[in-house]
Formats: structure tokens, sequence, C-alpha cells
């Protein structure tokens, strides 16, 4: 495949842009894989990439029944940091942070990755102990976050209305070397080393059944036949249950909406990413001007995309009250995702009782930050049928054995 490069960008422009390549092949799906990787969203395309890359294993199908990128990797509002509270998470995040830093370049397509910065507002007494805490683990942890004062947080975003008719800015949890990234530009960048490498994406190709044998994984029925594989990944967030149950276990996952909205576009009047916790919303600015707006999930099962109405109108109020200037922006378009949500908050990457298939997700509603991470680390699993070091917390077996990952401040609706 021809690398991207500016001089591919001049030879094009001189000959009418007629020899690109596409980006990724289209194939139809062989009889037998040695890895089945369901769901093409970020994180099975990220393990698809690091099996083939870390451990030379590329006769490997990833199956998507709708296009992809087209679940909540396409539908999330892009936030990324690695100031989590409890040492196996920020270990996690910030292994995939810093595989954001150079992934345009590994994967020869830009990311724009963005490390603009992100701010956690604390706005109650009670908030501040909390960020204070988590800076000070993230020190111990190598991860560079510091907690700012409120005059610091006026000058790094001097829209914010730091004296907040209800709660007033008491300083904010700082990470620099966050910010965001084009979240469909992730997925195509994988999916386009994944094709290169030899490895088969096969989109419209959904999983009906998994086909089981004495306890162990033989391969998968779907809307393009019936598919033999020696190892099976499940990595479908939002349908993890559903696929699970296919499987024949049963997961500690909800699924519930969650959503996002984006306004007009306007001048640039922040250049950093700010959530505001206590009031239950976020905003950034994207490049083409439109301020990117998320708050909360829904507070009921579900798996309808779209979100319910009185969330729009909590997430707004609450924007407007620490941004007042938004007050008169028209809001564009509006759209919801279904997330994996686990009690503690935290992911699950693990070995599962059928043998050869395993499960990625419950990543809920900030895994976007973590599909370098996170594919590095399920591919480990997956190549050698034990977890590796920053995937070895993240068992199913933690929530038998009350050994949780408590992240419920550093997760819900700080994304
Ligand atoms: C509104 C919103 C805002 C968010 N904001 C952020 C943020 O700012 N920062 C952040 O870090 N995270 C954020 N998230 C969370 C983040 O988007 C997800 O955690 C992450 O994208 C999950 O990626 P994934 O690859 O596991 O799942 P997905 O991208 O959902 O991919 C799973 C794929 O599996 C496919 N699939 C399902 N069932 C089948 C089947 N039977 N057969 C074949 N394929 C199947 C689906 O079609 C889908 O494409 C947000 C999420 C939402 C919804």
């Amino acid at each position: 495949m021809k690398r991207y490069s500016a001089f591919a960008v001049f030879r094009e422009g001189l000959r009418y842009q007629a020899g690109w390549e596409r980006a990724w092949r289209s194939p139809d799906p062989k009889p037998a894989y040695d890895v089945v990787i369901v769901g093409a969203g970020g994180h099975g395309l990220a393990t698809a990439y690091y099996l083939g890359r870390n451990f030379g294993i590329t006769n490997v199908a990833v199956l998507e029944k709708g296009w992809l990128g087209g679940g909540n990797t396409g539908r999330n509002t892009t936030i990324i940091r690695s100031n989590y509270l409890q040492d196996p998470s920020a270990a996690i995040y910030e292994k995939a942070r810093s595989l954001y830093e150079t992934m345009s370049q590994d994967l020869n397509m830009n990311v724009m990755f963005s490390p603009r910065g992100v701010m956690m507002l604390a706005q109650t007494e009670h908030e501040k102990r909390g960020y204070l805490r988590t800076a000070h683990a993230n020190a111990y942890q190598g991860v560079k976050t510091e907690f700012i004062t409120p005059d610091r947080v006026r000058k790094l975003c001097p829209i914010i209305n730091i004296d907040g008719p209800r709660y007033p800015v008491l300083g904010a949890l700082w990470q620099e070397r966050g910010g965001t990234a084009r979240h469909d530009a992730v997925a195509w960048a994988y999916a386009r080393a994944c094709s290169n490498m030899g490895i088969d994406i096969i989109q419209q190709c959904e999983v009906t059944a998994v086909r089981r044998e004495n306890g162990r994984v033989r391969g998968v029925e779907t809307s393009k036949g019936t598919i033999d594989c020696a190892k099976l990944a499940l990595i479908v967030a939002g349908h993890s249950g559903v696929l699970a149950e296919m499987a024949g276990f049963r997961l500690p996952i909800e699924s519930v909406a969650l959503q996002a909205l984006v306004s007009e576009p306007i001048k640039p009047c922040m250049d950093v990413v700010v959530m505001a916790n206590t009031v239950h919303g976020y905003m950034s600015q994207s490049d083409k001007g439109e301020m990117v707006i998320g708050g909360g999930a829904d507070g009921f099962n579900n798996y309808t995309q779209r979100g319910s109405f009185h969330h729009i109108e909590e997430t707004v109020r609450a924007l407007v009250e620490t941004f007042p200037m938004i007050s008169r922006l028209k809001m564009l378009r509006q759209w919801g995702g279904i997330v994996d949500m686990t009690g503690d908050r935290s992911p699950i990457l693990s070995k599962t009782p059928l043998t050869g298939c395993y499960v990625n997700c419950g990543w809920g509603t900030g895994g976007f930050k973590s599909i370098p991470g996170s594919g590095w680390a399920m591919a480990e699993l997956v190549a050698n049928d034990a977890p590796g070091p920053l995937a070895a917390a993240f068992g199913l077996e933690r929530f038998r054995e009350g050994r949780f990952i408590d992240e419920s401040v550093a997760a819900g609706v700080a994304h």
C-alpha cells in the first residue's frame, strides 16, 4: 500500500487525485482464521493491529455488523487523558495516551492528535479533595498532572464563569498532555494498517451465534456464513451482553445510551477541554469551530443510540451555568451511542468460561482514550492465552473476588 506523505499529496494534486488507492481491502470471509474479532470499533481494530505488529499473527478477521467505526468509536467526544486514580487504570490509560502521541507517524495517517490540555473542575470541597488525591496518586504513577488554582483556570480558559452562581470553581485537575484526536481517523488508521498486514476486515457481517464444542470455541455463524476460528475475541461495547449470551456466559455489564451534541461553528474561543462534573457537563471546541458537548449517561438500560431528551436539557443547563457566553448558541446535531458500564467503572479484558474466547468491554463512557493501550493489552492476552501486566488486574474474576478497581470519580460524566 502506498505511503501517505506531503509528496504524495503534491503528486496527486498534479494528476487530478486519480492515483489514490482504497484505504483498506473489502474481502469476502475465508472459511477459517486463527483469530476472529467481533466488532470493528477502535478496540477491535487496535487488537487486530497489535496481534499482527507485536506477535506476527495476521490470519485474523475483524467482523463488523455495520460499518467500521460506526459504533461508539465514531460517536464519542474524543477526549484523551490518563488522570485515573488506581494504579492499573493509570498504567493502561497512560500507555494509550503515550501511543496517541506518535500514532499519526506509527500508522501513517493523520489522526489529528491535539494535546491541548484537559481540566476537570473542582466545584465542591469534596471534589477538590478527590482531585488532590488523584494528583498525588498520579505523581507516584508517573502520570503528569497537577491541581491548579482558580486563577490558573481563568487564564487557561477565560470563558469559564469562575464565580458560578451555584458552584464556584475551587481549582481543577489539569493534565497538560491530555487532549483530543479525530475519532474516525483513529478507526481508519488502524483499519488501513491492519489491511496492509493482510488482516481481513469484513463489514456488513453480523455475528448471529457462537459455535462451541466440548467447552471450546469452534467458530461463529454470521450473516455471511459460517467462519471457523481457534480463538475468538468479543469486542462489541454496548452489545457485549448479547454476544456473551451467544457464547454461553453472562457479563456484569449494563448497556445504556450516552449522548453528545455540537453547536453551530463559532470563532476560536476555547483551546482546552473542560469537564464540570458537579453540574454534569463538558465541552471542547472542534477544529471546525463547533462546541462539542456531552453530559451523563441515561439512568436506565436501553439500546437506542439516541439518548433521552431530559439529558440534553440538563447538560445544556449545566454548561450555560459554567460558560454563560454559549447561552445563545444554536445546536446543530445530537446523537447517542450504547455504552457498556461495569459496577466499578473499570474495563474487562479477560479470558472467559469458554476456552479460546476472550472479552474486552466495560470501557463505558471513557474508552476512546484507551483504544491503543487496550488493543496492545488485548493482543497480548489473545496471543499468549494469558494477560500481560497491563490487563492482569482487569479479569472477570475480580467481580467474584470483590477486588474492584473503583474509578467512579474518574469516570461517570468525566469521559
Ligand atoms: C456520546 C459518547 C461520548 C463519548 N465520549 C468519550 C470521550 O470523550 N472520551 C473517551 O475516551 N470515550 C468516550 N466515549 C466512550 C467511547 O466512545 C467508547 O468507550 C469506545 O468507543 C468503545 O469502543 P469499542 O471499539 O469498544 O466499541 P464500538 O466502537 O462501539 O465498536 C463495537 C462494534 O461492534 C459491532 N457489533 C456489535 N454487535 C455485533 C455483532 N453481533 N456482529 C458484528 N459486529 C457487532 C458494532 O456495530 C460496533 O461497530 C463516548 C461514548 C459516547 C457514546
